[in-house]
């Protein structure tokens, strides 16, 4: 029988609480101090780790300090800076019109609303939600691959199109717990449920889990 929506929202708190208490030190892994540097980060991180992404916004962020200063940057030279996080040159393309259309329309300053954010160029709604979950306080779930694969073997969302895990999520989740679920979720994906070879038996969230694909142990 399929699981109602009340039953799914008491397995999501129950979920969130286990997972909360196993992961309280989960957080977003890339390294800002502003809005601004959090936005670029996460254009960066697309196909790109986090680590590598933090190696490389240690110089950028030093040189960039301003929309202006990306909106006036040196396609060349950008696109030599981001290299090593792959895709550069669609990324430098995006980071500079992005930065031009921060300046044209809002002084400068990133956006806290959804709609602005998404209507940059190269910001979608995944990058939209981790700048106004993580820079600006807002409830927001942003699904990265991690969280897409996780919370459907969870049972929490069923699509092959990230908007609409999203919006299931939404469904599920209390809204308070918006951000912090995307850092949970991130978080057992990358330590425990990883997409190769999940790590079942030894599983926080094992018994509510109804994954059909479950590892099991060795005898
Ligand atoms: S039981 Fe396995 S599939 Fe389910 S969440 Fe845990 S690691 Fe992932």
């Amino acid at each position: 029988m399929a699981e109602s929506l009340e039953r799914r929202k008491a397995r999501a708190r129950a979920l969130v609480r286990r997972l909360e208490r196993t992961y309280p030190d989960a957080r977003i892994a890339l390294t800002f101090s502003n809005p601004l540097e959090l936005l670029v980060a996460t254009i960066l991180a697309a196909q790109c780790t986090d680590e590598r992404v933090n190696q490389v916004t240690q110089g950028l962020f030093k040189k960039y300090r301003t929309a202006e200063a990306y909106a006036k940057a040196d396609l060349a030279a950008l696109e030599r800076e981001v290299y090593s996080t792959g895709f550069f040159k669609a990324k430098a393309r995006a980071i500079i019109g992005m930065a031009k259309d921060l300046v044209a329309k809002h002084g400068g300053q990133v956006p806290r609303s959804l709609g602005e954010l998404t209507a940059l160029p190269g910001v979608g709604r995944k990058t939209a939600n981790v700048v106004l979950g993580n820079a600006y306080g807002q409830p927001a779930i942003a699904v990265d691959t991690h969280v897409f694969r996780v919370s459907q073997r969870l049972g929490l969302a069923k699509s092959e199109d990230p908007e609409k895990v999203h919006d299931q999520l939404c469904q599920v989740i209390a809204r308070a717990k918006w951000t912090r679920v995307s850092h949970l979720l991130t978080t057992h994906g990358r330590r425990v449920c990883t997409a190769r070879s999940p790590a079942c038996p030894d599983c926080p969230v094992l018994a509510l889990c109804p994954w059909p694909g479950k590892t099991r142990a060795f005898a």
